[in-house]
């Protein structure tokens, strides 16, 4: 596996593979990588005959008094993991690499990032779709992968690749949970043991909603009701929002029906923690 720091050289990397005529695979990730992320280079190893990871914490997606400074690193555990799944290139490029100035261009997808996350964190995702775009142009990967953990990045991310014709498959690859259910996050170790033990409300709060769904409950104002009522009965947890949404582009929906995602989050302590679940609903 080789090991790069700037766009320059994976770029010469990445020429050499395609004159191969090997397929591409990305997985741009923040670093500070578990088992989640491993599921996504193991996905990419298993599909692709040449598989880079990226490990870039991307300033653009950090609003002021985020966590940009304190987000959690480790370089070397990072790179010990990824050669033991069998990446082939890593790329972590500096700051003052990537954007030599502050971009003037933004990717910005207003319908599907002013809502949930966006509405927290309302330039959370132009940051991101601006750095996947560059990623893309700077990579031309085959195939792209991504967590359904963030889902609401998922569909933005797919929705800008087919919108601008990026010649690449984005595959959605299945949350990796902690036994308890908690989704595994980088932020986790944020929490203290009191709270890593209240945050596994999230996923019950989603549990339950989803359980309510498959009893046949078609309100999503019960459904949502449900889940914040899991949700208060956690002192340690602050409720942000739970939701369910049409699954494709996570618009309201009601009566429930069809393919839907159950959409959460809540602060407990330090960290927002974010969640989601599937469900469907058979269309009659
Ligand atoms: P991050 O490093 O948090 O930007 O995440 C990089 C990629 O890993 C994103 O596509 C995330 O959705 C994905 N990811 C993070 N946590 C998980 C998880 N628990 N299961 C599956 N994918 C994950």
């Amino acid at each position: 596996m080789k090991v790069v720091d700037t766009v320059g050289d994976a770029r010469a990397e990445l020429a050499a593979a395609r004159r191969a005529g090997w397929d591409v695979g990305l997985v741009p990730t923040m670093g500070f990588l578990h088992h989640g992320h491993r599921s996504l280079i193991e996905r990419s190893v298993a599909e692709c005959e040449f598989s880079i990871v990226t490990i870039f914490v991307n300033p653009l997606q950090f609003a002021a008094g985020e966590d940009l400074d304190s987000y959690p690193r480790d370089l070397g555990a990072d790179l010990a993991l990824a050669r033991d799944v069998g990446a082939d290139l890593v790329l972590a490029p500096t700051v003052e690499d990537m954007y030599r100035r502050r971009p003037a261009t933004v990717v910005r997808l207003p319908e599907l990032a002013a809502d949930l996350e966006g509405a927290a964190r309302p330039t959370h995702f132009d940051g991101v779709a601006t750095v996947v775009a560059k990623l893309f142009n700077i990579v031309g990967p085959c195939r792209a992968y991504f967590g359904e953990k963030d889902y609401q990045q998922l569909v933005i991310v797919a929705r800008m690749a087919a919108d601008l014709s990026f010649p690449v498959d984005v595959v959605g690859c299945p949350t990796v949970r902690e036994a308890d259910g908690l989704a595994m996050s980088s932020r986790n170790s944020y929490l203290d043991p009191v709270e890593r033990a209240a945050a596994t409300v999230l996923h019950e709060a989603l549990r339950a909603g989803a359980d309510l769904v498959e009893a046949g409950e078609r309100s999503p104002e019960r459904v949502e009701a449900e889940m914040a009522n899991v949700v208060a009965a956690e002192p340690k947890a602050e409720l942000d929002y739970l939701v369910v949404r049409r699954a494709d582009d996570l618009a309201p929906i009601a009566p429930l029906a069809g393919r839907l995602r159950l959409l959460g989050a809540v602060r407990v302590g330090k960290p927002r923690l974010i969640d989601n679940l599937g469900v469907d609903v058979p269309v009659a």
